[in-house]
């Protein structure tokens, strides 16, 4: 019988095969043992296939799952202060519309009001582009381990519901 497999992070079972990625990965295939990627937290792991159930197919979506928001935010960073609303969030980064003139690679402490009545989030983020949609901050490596996010962006998807499997 297949044990299903779950995500050694966050014990979530939404993990998917991902690509190789490393010649490492690609030695490690040989031997059965694949990456994976759970969705539910972003996070890449080595596993055994053998005796494992995991779904069929092979997601090579986004690294992140990007979850629409509305979310109020504010940043500063350097000379520059601003406001802005947050478009899409992940546990990757953000897509914030915004005004302020900020340039690519530069980094800001961002404050987001996850929720109405609490502290907002804060987070360290690079800017990673500027477009007429807005501007795209990556979260600097702390932020991915803030379990914060972590639990507002399971949240999220669980209410998004990609199709229970199990
Ligand atoms: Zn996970």
């Amino acid at each position: 019988m297949a044990q299903p497999l779950t995500c050694p992070q966050c014990g979530q079972g939404k993990v998917f095969r991902s690509r190789c990625h490393t010649l490492m990965e690609l030695v490690q295939s040989l031997a059965y043992i694949s990456p994976f990627h759970c969705q539910s937290c972003s996070f890449r792991f080595p596993a055994s296939r053998l005796g494992r159930s995991y779904p069929a197919q092979m997601v090579d979506r986004r690294e992140h799952l990007r979850i629409p928001v509305r979310l109020f935010l504010s940043f500063s960073g350097g000379k520059v202060r601003g406001e802005g609303a947050v478009l899409d969030i992940s546990m990757g980064g953000c897509i914030i519309e915004s005004q302020a003139p900020v340039h690519v690679d530069d980094i800001f402490y961002l404050q987001i009001a996850l929720e109405d009545d609490q502290a907002p989030l804060e987070v360290a983020a690079m800017v990673r582009s500027v477009s007429s949609r807005g501007i795209a901050f990556k979260f600097l490596r702390a932020a991915q381990e803030n379990k914060r996010l972590l639990a507002f962006v399971h949240a999220k998807t669980e209410s998004f519901g990609p199709r229970s499997s199990t």
